[in-house]
């Protein structure tokens, strides 16, 4: 195994392995970077698209789910309204006077209050078996000093008024506080469990005043519908408040009475803060800035009496924001919508809640869509760069395989070619079994291998042909250079060479060495007689004759012409005269025949002998010439060594 790495580790920083995967590497890491990015924003639209469309179902849901009790108020009114108008007709006339008396006690303040037991409760009386039954309770009532007790019309509206808030309201009381009916004359019949409201009231209370009140009169209310009092806390009940009064007319547009719940909001409140989606806030506005409910702002809410406007606010945010939301309801109106707040990097869903003309709002930060769509990208980021690796090492391995491992090959194969051995085989084996380009390049090598190994050993043996060739040529031309050609004895060149070596030689080692010179006697003769190929045959045979007649060590050379001399090692004068007289008169045995004549001839000698240190062959030679001249002039066939 570490063997194995190391060899990868190698091959990775041979250049092409390393350049090969780096620039495959890199284009993969590009188009990986450019999918994550690519599926990020592909995230963050898809989510956003579900987002929109999950914020705005649930802002409808939520809007309407906190709608009901403000429906469900109105609903109450307008049961009550029925129900009155419909007995209002039949009673108006009726004689009051006897039960209002008994109902009502006229109080030293100069007010009215309800009889106690209607508070403390009794048996109601039956006039009908489709009567309402059981007990009657937690009712108090409150007539205010000026009103018109004595009008029976006024009667009759204040004994209405109690019977129905003794049939209606206790039904209601699981669901709202309370129930009570307001009349304009100053008149408050109120059903709250466990509250004497009436007894608390006092003698002073100018009801037609109270916003609860006035806000349902013709004046503030021409269009005679359901309306909404603002936002209010009561202290000792430690409760957020909102109230919903309806009027009642009669047919002829006389306004009758005022039919009013009081909604407890602290509930609604605590699920606006606590019931959200993770990362969220809601908040309640109504439509002209009022800040109604917001998680952040309970007790300035609450300093300010319920009376906070968003414009006071320091928060620049939630001012743009409510901006935002101010225009975007007067653009698409009073229904559900999305505003896309760029300034502040968040969605803000806006639902109407039905009633007191509120909306309910989300904050959803944009921020949550970015941070699952980075968790994919990094996902993705991430698969990439693992299937990045994964895809160098495979590509490193099919490299390995395909390209680097044959090239390794054909490089120690070209290292083998460089030291001239031709057996590639071993090396290209398994390269060689290969089809494709690696096979055919290896097959390349080898037969390229296979001829270069030829050409080398034809180039050899020629070479060597051509040496041995110009050797022998070389042989030969030192041979020619040093030997006669005509009797193949040494020349005059050669003579001097070896004869100066030998006197040098017996100079130093001590002894003597003698010259002999010869000149054939009138050989022009012979030339000019028999032709100059008898003159050659006779110095070929003089050159034999020679040969024969010496010892091995002794030189003999053609200095030139019919001119020979002989150089003699370890012989004296005397015994050189003696040679040169043995040569002389085998010379005159030698018979030559040439176009039927007998032709013979003979020569003349000169004799020198080595005598003092320092003579060189030129003077032995000179010496011997001018003892040949001699024998010349001495009439020739004889010999002069003196
Ligand atoms: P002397 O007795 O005074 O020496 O008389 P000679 O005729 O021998 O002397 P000379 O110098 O007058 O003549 C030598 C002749 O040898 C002349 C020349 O043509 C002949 N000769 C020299 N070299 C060769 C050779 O190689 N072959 C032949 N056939 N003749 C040669
Ligand atoms: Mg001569
Ligand atoms: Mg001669």
């Amino acid at each position: 195994m570490k063997t194995y790495i190391k060899e990868i580790k190698q091959m990775i920083n041979k250049s092409l392995a390393k350049s090969t995967l780096l620039s495959i590497g890199i284009r993969i890491s590009i188009i990986v970077t450019i999918m994550a990015f690519l599926s990020y924003h592909h995230i963050v639209n898809i989510l956003e698209e579900q987002t929109l469309d999950k914020l705005e179902k649930y802002i409808t849901e939520r809007a309407d789910k906190e709608s009901i009790i403000f429906k469900l108020a109105q609903d109450n009114h307008n049961t009550f309204k029925q129900a009155y108008l419909e007995l209002w007709s039949k009673r108006k006339t009726a004689n009051a006077n006897p039960r209002f008396d008994q109902l009502f006690n006229k109080q030293n303040d100069g007010t009215l209050r309800l009889t106690t037991s209607a508070f403390t409760g009794f048996e109601r009386s039956h006039t009908s078996s489709s009567d309402y039954k059981g007990e009657s309770r937690w009712i108090s009532g409150f007539i205010g000093r000026g009103a018109p007790v004595a009008n029976k019309e006024f009667r009759n509206r204040v004994l209405l008024s109690y019977d129905l808030v003794d049939q209606f309201a206790q039904g209601w009381s699981n669901r709202f506080a309370n129930t009570y009916v307001s009349l304009p004359e100053g008149v408050n019949i109120v059903y709250w469990e466990n509250l004497n409201w009436a007894a608390g009231a006092s003698s002073d209370l100018d009801i037609p005043e109270e916003e609860w009140v006035y806000i349902a009169n013709k004046k503030n209310n021409p269009q005679r519908k359901s309306v909404w009092t603002g936002l209010y806390y009561d202290q000792t009940a430690d409760e957020w408040m909102v109230s919903c009064e309806t009027p009642i007319d009669d047919e002829k547009g006389e306004h009758l009475i005022n039919v009013g719940h009081d909604i407890l909001l602290n509930n609604l409140f605590q699920r606006v803060f606590d019931d959200r989606l993770e990362g969220t806030h809601n908040f309640i506005i109504r439509k002209d800035g009022r800040l109604i409910a917001h998680p952040s702002y309970v007790e300035l809410i609450q300093k300010a009496h319920g009376l906070l406007n968003i414009s006071e606010l320091k928060d620049t945010k939630i001012v743009s924001q409510y901006q935002n939301i101010s225009e975007s309801i007067d653009k698409y109106g009073n229904k559900p919508q999305i505003i896309n707040d760029s300034a502040s990097d968040v969605f803000i869903a806006i639902a109407p809640i039905e009633g007191p003309e509120w909306y309910f709002v989300t904050v959803y930060p944009k921020t949550l869509l970015a941070s699952p769509a980075q968790l994919t990208a990094q996902f993705i980021f991430f698969l990439g760069f693992i299937s990045l690796i994964v895809e160098l090492v495979m590509l490193y391995l099919v490299l390995l395989k395909k390209v680097l491992h044959p090239m390794e090959r054909f490089e120690k194969a070209s290292k083998l070619i460089s030291e001239a051995q031709y057996n590639l085989s071993p090396v290209l084996s398994d390269v060689n079994l290969r089809k494709d380009e690696m096979g055919r390049l290896s097959a390349a090598m080898l037969s390229m291998a296979e001829q270069i190994h030829k050409n080398t050993l034809t180039m050899e043996e020629t070479i060597k042909l051509r040496t041995k060739e110009l050797e022998l040529a070389k042989y030969l031309a030192e041979q020619q250079a040093r030997t006669d050609s005509l009797t193949e004895l040494a020349n005059r060149r050669s003579f001097f060479e070896i004869g100066s070596l030998a006197l040098q030689q017996t100079e130093e080692g001590g002894g003597t060495l003698s010259v002999v010179m010869l000149d054939v006697d009138k050989f022009k003769n012979i030339n000019d007689t028999y032709g100059h190929a008898v003159g050659d045959e006779v110095l070929k045979r003089i050159a034999t004759a020679l040969q024969q007649s010496l010892r091995p060590t002794d030189l003999c050379a053609r200095l030139g012409g019919e001119e020979f001399a002989i150089l003699l090692h370890n012989t004296d004068l005397h015994g050189a005269k003696k040679v040169a007289e043995k040569i002389r008169v085998l010379f005159t045995t030698i018979v030559i025949e040439a176009d039927g004549e007998k032709i013979q001839f003979t020569a003349s000698f000169g004799v020198s002998q080595l005598t003092s240190k320092g003579e060189q062959l030129d003077d032995l030679l000179k010496l011997a010439d001018e003892r040949l001249y001699k024998a010349k002039n001495s009439g020739r066939n004889c010999i002069v060594s003196q």
